[in-house]
C-alpha cells in the first residue's frame, strides 16, 4: 500500500515535470498579429488553452513594441528621433539583430526602413523612386549608426529601424521558450510561414513542414517538404509582398548596397535552424546575397541549413538537408542541386 502510494506520487511528480507528453489532445489558436496570420498548436497538454492564451499575449506585446507602424511602439518612437529606454525584449532583439547585420556584412541591415518606405512597401502605395532619391536615402542606411547605450537608444537624425526581417523569428523563439517553460514538448508555432517546431509531431515522427511553391499564387501549393524536430523553418518569399510596374516585378527585400529590390533569380529562401531569430534574419540576408554568396556564407557557419528556390523553378539545398528534404508531388523535372561544404 505504502509502496503504491509512493509510486503514484512519484509518477505524478514525473508527469508534472514532463508537463505535456504527446497524446491525443490538441489545442489550437488562430489570430492576426505582426501583419500576418498566426496559428499555434500544442499537443497532449492538459493546460493547453491557458498556455496558448499566454503565448498569444506575448506575441501581441512583442508586436506592440516592435511594429514600425503602431504609433505606441518603441520602434516608432525611436524612428521619430525620441530617446527610448528599451524594453528588455527590444534591447535583446536589437543586440542580436545588430550582430547579424555585422556578420552578414550588411546584407541584412535593420536601418533599411527609409528605402523600404520610398518604394511604398509600408503603405502599399507602390512607386519606383528616382536614383537621386535612393542615393540620398542610402546615406541614412548603415546599422553601425545604431549604438544602444546601456539600455537606452537615440537614433542619429534620419536613421530609422525596421525589424520586420527578424521580428517574427524572434517572436516564435520567445513563444517556444514560453511553451517549453510550461512543460510543452510537442507544438507547432506558425507565424505566417515562419515555423518553429517543438519536439517531434504527435505520432513521434519529425514534423513535415511544407515549403511554398514560389511560382504559384496559392499558399497551399508546396514545392517541397522538409522534416524537422525542434527546429525553425523560416522562408522569405518574393510572393509575400511585391508590385509590378512596366512589366518589372519589384519585391520587398532590398539590397542595402543599391537600394533596389533584390533581383538575382531567387524566388524564395528557406533557412532551417534550431535558432528561429537566426533563421529569420538569414532568410532575408541570404536572399540579398544570392545563390553563390549564400553558399559561401553557409560554408563559414555550422548553425543552419538552407533551401534556395529560383524563379526558373530550380532548387538548391545545403547538404545537411539531404536526408530530410523531399520534393512535393509531380516535380520529376525539377533540377535539384545539393550544395556541399
Ligand atoms: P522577411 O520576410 O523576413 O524576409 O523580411 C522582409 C522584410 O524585412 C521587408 O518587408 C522589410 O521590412 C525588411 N527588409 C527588406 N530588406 C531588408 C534587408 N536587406 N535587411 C533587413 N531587413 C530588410
Ligand atoms: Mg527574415
Amino acid at each position: 500500500m505504502m509502496r503504491t502510494a509512493r509510486l503514484s506520487a512519484l509518477l505524478l511528480a514525473l508527469a508534472l515535470l514532463a508537463g505535456c507528453a504527446p497524446g491525443s489532445r490538441e489545442d489550437t489558436v488562430h489570430f492576426t498579429a505582426m501583419d500576418t496570420v498566426i496559428q499555434l498548436s500544442v499537443y497532449g497538454c492538459d493546460h493547453g488553452e491557458e498556455t496558448l492564451s499566454e503565448a498569444r499575449q506575448l506575441i501581441q506585446e512583442l508586436d506592440g513594441l516592435l511594429s514600425t507602424t503602431d504609433e505606441d511602439s518603441q520602434i516608432h518612437a525611436l524612428n521619430q528621433g525620441e530617446t527610448v529606454a528599451l524594453a528588455q525584449p527590444v534591447q535583446a532583439l536589437l543586440e542580436r539583430a545588430l550582430a547579424l547585420c555585422a556578420d552578414t556584412g550588411g546584407a541584412f541591415d535593420i536601418t533599411i526602413y527609409p528605402v523600404v518606405r520610398a518604394w511604398g512597401f509600408t503603405t502599399d502605395s507602390h512607386q519606383v523612386p528616382t536614383q537621386e532619391e535612393l542615393s540620398a536615402l542610402l546615406a541614412r542606411v548603415d546599422y553601425r549608426q545604431v549604438e544602444p547605450q546601456g539600455g537606452t537608444l537615440t537614433l542619429p537624425q534620419g536613421v530609422e529601424l525596421d525589424l520586420g526581417g527578424v521580428a517574427k523569428g524572434y517572436a516564435s523563439q520567445q513563444v517556444a521558450q514560453l511553451l517549453r517553460e510550461e512543460g510543452v514538448d510537442c507544438a507547432l508555432i506558425d507565424l505566417g510561414g515562419s515555423i518553429q517546431a517543438i519536439g517531434s509531431s504527435p505520432d513521434g515522427d519529425p514534423w513535415s513542414v511544407g515549403i511554398r511553391d514560389p511560382r504559384s499564387d496559392s499558399p497551399e501549393d508546396y514545392a517541397a517538404v522538409v522534416r524537422v524536430t525542434d527546429q525553425a523553418v523560416v522562408t522569405s518569399g518574393m510572393y509575400e509582398r511585391y508590385f509590378e510596374q512596366d512589366g518589372v516585378r519589384y519585391g520587398h527585400i532590398i539590397d542595402p548596397d543599391t537600394g533596389y529590390p533584390v533581383d538575382n533569380g531567387l524566388a524564395s529562401v528557406t533557412v532551417v535552424s534550431p535558432d528561429a531569430t537566426l533563421a529569420d534574419a538569414l532568410s532575408t540576408a541570404l536572399f540579398v546575397m544570392g545563390r553563390d554568396g549564400a553558399a559561401q556564407y553557409w560554408r563559414g557557419r555550422e548553425d543552419f541549413e538552407f533551401v534556395l528556390m529560383g524563379e526558373d523553378g530550380s532548387i538548391a539545398i545545403s547538404e545537411g538537408l539531404e536526408g530530410s528534404f523531399s520534393l512535393a508531388g509531380e516535380q520529376g523535372s525539377v533540377s535539384l542541386e545539393v550544395i556541399r561544404r
